[in-house]
């Protein structure tokens, strides 16, 4: 969990705080870090609203979306965000209660719109033969183009990319 405690804030309207996080927070399965996040923000609270901003960087652990590699993949990531307490605002994206304030959600929406459309573990990925589903960055596999098969299951999957 990425919590910041605004008792303080809450109590001084207007002062700036900063926050620093180091670590690896629970963001679900679909997740998996293979660096620490570390994350540095400025908080301040405004009529029940609290301002965060900052920056956030980290490692993921990744698949190539070509050879099914695994890969890892570098994220950083600006944010700017306005935190409504609960029930004061409907709709808003971002919520705090009580006293404490969870970047969770934020930060694993911002992951989720930072990686990229395409994950390649290089730029000239050769990925997996369509027939044997060998990966060919690790060289040819003797396959002949025309082997190629409809049924094959990775002919299918080639075709998704
Ligand atoms: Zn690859
Ligand atoms: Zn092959």
């Amino acid at each position: 969990m990425v919590e910041i405690d605004i008792r303080e804030a809450l109590k001084e309207e207007g002062k700036v705080y900063t926050f620093h996080y180091e670590g690896i927070p629970d963001l679900g399965e679909d997740i998996s870090f293979a660096r620490p996040l570390v994350l540095d923000a400025e908080y301040s609270a405004l009529d029940r609203k609290v301002s965060v901003k900052g920056a956030f960087g980290t490692v993921l652990n990744t698949v190539c979306d070509r050879c099914l590699d695994d890969m890892k993949t570098e994220i950083s990531y600006r944010f700017d965000e306005l935190f409504f307490r609960v029930g004061t605002q409907e709709e808003e994206e971002y919520t705090y209660e009580g006293d404490v304030l969870s970047l969770d959600k934020m930060v694993y929406d911002a992951i989720i719109l930072s990686l990229p459309h395409q994950l390649l573990c290089k730029d000239d990925c050769k990925g997996i033969c369509p027939v044997c589903g060998q990966n060919l960055n690790d060289g040819p596999c003797g396959c002949k183009p025309e082997d190629t098969d409809e049924t094959n299951p990775f002919a299918k999957l080639k075709g998704l990319f």
